[in-house]
């Protein structure tokens, strides 16, 4: 597999991640991910190279754009005429250079006398006549057409996608603006834009700003849409959206709210929608700063999930969508609320160079986690803190730090490090400030770098002006260098003196890249009840603090606030564990105990677990006890989860559900058989016939047959039978799982058909004669649809069989930017891997019957003697006898 292909199994991992997990942790750019723009994983032209990454120079400053398109949506081209303003900075320029990525460029014209012009690829580059002098202001007006794999997005009949639904939608990020046309494309430069946007006239064009006019062209018959940003804005928030959409609206204060849709998916809109005016009053207040911008509109698209913050436009993939038939388990919250910060973080105030990308990301992600808090409680958002500090904190490697320059492309940046460690440097950072002195730095770093790029050192300055502190040592161990402190806590005490004893050591390894932690923590001892704070200072490798105490504490913590971000080994006794647990004032507490007690396995934890999975005031708790119960893998903790089957909370009984399953026995079986009679929520219905697939009965057979053409939205019961047909890898399935594919396919969602076209091939693969599946497989290898094209090539390698050799070899491509082609490539080397394999076995048989042959040749021989020798030894005997 090569490195392309991998990154774009990776892509569409986050993919199908983002889709089926509410609100996605890396809710971004990131998982925007189509199946058109799989191939960005090419990331062509963004700077690839072995060395550091800079942000390049701007010789000129870009005033103004005027984008000017017409889509052709049979023809999936874009012709547009794009007129730039600029002034040279500093010195005369002599050459103006556009990122422009294969455009076919017919026309430029300029205000200045240009002596050529020189288009590749990449790149445009103007010659002008005569140099032309700094604060000159200078236009030049490029006329273009394209045919873009990349940056704009098509979603039409001819691609397999209904045709009320047909749009497109773009998508700049990180360096795709000049697949459509052409700019300087790199966020250390802004400026206002203009979008005017020619479709037929019942279709809706959206954009960045504000809709300056909206007429019918009387010549072409074409619907003419015309936005206009006024604020200065990084080219790769430019957007556009255009199609048959359907919208709803709201409004806060004079800011006008849309949530746009394809038409079919409308009814959906709202629950994606709903908090989105609560969300823009919360962040007014908690940044400090007014809404920097004349809307803010949402509009999804078909594929993906994930978000794209373009200014006033932020674009989200259709995976966000949910119904209320899944009750609270599905939510667009983390999504909508993170993408509207960067209306803030990332679009007000945009980081110079990738390398500074969390001062996007982080922020983000942070304020979508502090909204949580304001809507669902501090223990809520301390829970989605928890969970997004394991993600930060399984192993990882060592020498990338948040601010990183020697990244291969941007999106490496987009990971773990500036997204949700990046939320944690500002969680860390807002609890050594105080709430209220967070806030007045937050307000003076957006004021003061309002509309302009920052880097990391633009924040730091502003928090050292407005503390008189220090923060360097703070930048340093967090964000300059890389990981974070492993820590190991141990705690006793001496009854004679009274004493407590808490040890601290640092156990990661220092050096170059990571660093020995300094920071200032509490411990704290509960005695009757009651707090008793201690503040300690680690700055070293090991410590040993003494605390005087008036008795023996119940339990001990450390970090009760939940304020560091470090992996912690905290050994305790048993007994301060379950004094832990019963503490209700201490959510983080309660689940780090539980997380202790997943090693035990005697009857009295158990039976704690399940008084905590019933009773404990917070979802997240009980959730975590569930798991823990699972791995605990006892009768009694079986007999515990399954008797906890019903809950009241959706997200609880969804676990617990996953949990029984999680338990290989007939009870857990015929759990999951009531399970799937009583339920009505798909989203845990889908949990329970996945487990299914753990059971080779009969019975299974046909429910899973029942569900493969059920109806659900976007499919997922039927998505969850093709999951357990996997693991039951049954040979049975293979005829009806095929026949239910060919009827069915209009209600798979292209991604779940993919999943099913290559489930077919998997459970086919060891069957002696492969002919039907691999001809039915075959049948999809010129699908109008990419992914499922590229999914039945990739099929047809998992099948296995060589006489598909032939048909995959023609899609088969070195070019790395053809993701068909590269898809191809690897189902071809599985395939002649086979080949290979069936021949050795060929060969080997072709041996075994030689060496048989051999024996056999022996045996007769030997058979032959032995007769001879009976012959003879009868004939003496005879001879014998005759005596
Ligand atoms: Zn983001």
């Amino acid at each position: 597999m090569n490195k392309t292909t991998r990154t774009i199994r990776w892509l569409l991992f986050l993919f199908v991640t983002s889709i089926t997990t509410a609100g996605g942790i890396y809710a971004d750019a990131i998982t925007l991910q189509s199946y058109n723009s799989i191939n960005n994983a090419t990331l062509q032209d963004e700077g690839k190279t072995t060395n550091r990454q800079y942000a390049p120079d701007r010789k000129v400053d870009i005033l103004h754009i005027i984008i000017d398109v017409t889509p052709d949506f049979k023809l999936r081209t874009v012709a547009g005429t794009t007129t730039i303003k600029f002034v040279p900075i500093a010195n005369p320029l002599t050459e103006l250079r556009l990122d422009a990525i294969n455009l076919r460029v017919s026309s430029i014209t300029s205000s200045a006398t240009i002596a050529d012009y020189n288009v590749t690829d990449k790149a445009i580059t103007i010659t002008f006549d005569e140099p032309v002098s700094p604060e000159e202001e200078i236009t030049v007006t490029v006329i273009h057409e394209s045919e873009p794999r990349q940056g704009l997005y098509f979603r039409t009949p001819e691609m397999g996608y209904n045709e009320e639904d047909t749009h497109l939608y773009t998508k700049n990020f990180a360096h795709d603006g000049p697949h459509w046309y052409p700019n300087y494309d790199y966020p250390n430069e802004r400026s206002s834009s203009e979008v005017i946007c020619r479709v037929p006239p019942n279709m809706t064009v959206l954009s960045n700003g504000r809709l300056v006019s909206e007429e019918i062209d009387s010549d072409s018959g074409l619907k003419v849409a015309h936005w206009l940003q006024e604020k200065p804005h990084a080219n790769y928030l430019i957007a556009l959206a255009a199609g048959k959409f359907k919208k709803i609206e709201s409004r806060y204060k004079d800011i006008p709210l849309a949530f746009y849709t394809p038409a079919s998916q409308i009814d959906q809109a709202e629950n994606s929608f709903k908090d989105t005016a609560d969300m823009m009053a919360f962040y007014e207040e908690e940044i400090g700063i007014p809404y920097p911008w004349d809307k803010y509109y949402q509009v999804v698209i078909e594929g993906g999930g994930g978000g794209m913050e373009n200014t006033t436009l932020t674009i989200l993939g259709d995976g966000t969508l949910f119904t209320t038939a899944t009750e609270n388990i599905r939510s667009s919250q983390g999504l909508v609320s993170h993408e509207l910060v960067h209306q803030w973080f990332g679009d007000y105030v945009t980081c110079k160079d990738w390398s500074h990308t969390w001062l996007n990301e982080g922020f983000a992600t942070y304020y979508e986690k502090l909204y949580d808090g304001y809507k669902n409680g501090l223990d809520s958002m301390l829970y989605e803190l928890y969970r997004s500090s394991r993600n930060v904190l399984s192993d990882r490697p060592t020498h990338k730090p948040i601010v990183y320059k020697s990244y291969s492309y941007a999106r490496e940046q987009f990971d773990y490090r500036t997204y949700p460690k990046g939320a944690w440097v500002l969680h860390m950072l807002r609890n050594e400030l105080g709430k209220e002195l967070f806030h007045k730095c937050v307000i003076l770093y957006l004021e003061r770098h309002a509309l302009s790029s920052v880097v990391t050192e633009d924040f730091r300055s502003v928090i050292e002006e407005m503390t008189g502190r220090s923060f360097d040592r703070f930048f340093d161990q967090w964000l300059y260098h890389a990981r974070h402190p492993d820590l190991t806590v141990s705690y006793s005490w001496s009854p004679k003196e009274k004493l407590a004893k808490v040890s601290v050591k640092q156990t990661h390894e220092v050096n170059n890249n990571v660093m020995l932690f300094h920071f200032r923590r509490k411990v704290r001892f509960v005695i009757d009840k009651e707090p008793v704070d201690h503040e300690i200072v680690i700055d070293s490798k090991e410590h040993d603090f003494y605390f005087p105490l008036t008795k023996e504490p119940e339990i001990v913590r450390f970090d009760p606030e939940y304020s560091l971000l470090a992996d912690i080994k905290f050994q305790k006794p048993t007994a301060m564990l379950y004094a832990q647990l019963d503490n209700k004032t201490d959510m983080i507490g309660r689940i780090l105990a539980i997380d202790s007690l997943s090693e035990k396995k005697d009857k009295t934890t158990v039976t704690k677990l399940k008084d905590i999975l019933n009773n404990d005031p917070f979802y997240g708790v009980r959730i975590k006890a569930s798991s823990v119960l699972r791995k605990i893998q006892t009768n009694e903790a079986f007999n515990a989860l399954a008797e906890s089957i019903n809950q009241p909370d959706a997200r609880v009984r969804r676990r617990v559900v996953g949990d029984v399953g999680g338990f290989y026995r007939p009870e857990s079986f015929k759990l999951m058989k009531r399970v799937l009679k009583s339920e009505k929520n798909p989203a845990i219905l889908s949990i329970a016939i996945r487990n299914l697939g753990r059971y080779h009965d009969v019975d299974n057979r046909k429910q899973l047959l029942n569900y493969l053409k059920s109806k659900s939205y976007r499919n997922i019961l039927a998505d969850a039978a093709v999951e357990a047909i996997r693991m039951l890898d049954e040979p049975f399935f293979i005829s009806p799982l095929q026949n239910n594919l060919s009827k069915y396919e209009k209600q798979f969602t292209f991604w779940g058909f993919t999943q099913a076209l290559d489930t077919l091939a998997y459970i086919s693969r060891n069957e002696d004669d492969k002919t039907q599946v691999r001809s039915f497989l075959s049948g999809y290898v010129n699908h109008q649809n990419e992914l499922i094209q590229a999914y039945a090539i990739m099929a047809l390698g998992t099948l296995g069989d060589p006489k598909a050799i032939p048909i995959v070899e023609t899609f088969s491509t070195d070019n790395p930017d053809d993701f068909i082609g590269n898809y191809a490539k690897d189902a071809l080397k599985k395939l002649r891997e086979r080949k290979e394999l069936v021949s050795t076995e060929i060969v080997h048989l072709r041996e075994i019957v030689d060496d048989l042959k051999q024996e056999t040749e022996k045996l007769k021989n030997d058979f032959e003697d032995i007769k001879k020798q009976l012959g003879a030894n009868e004939q003496n005997k005879e001879k014998s006898d005759d005596h």
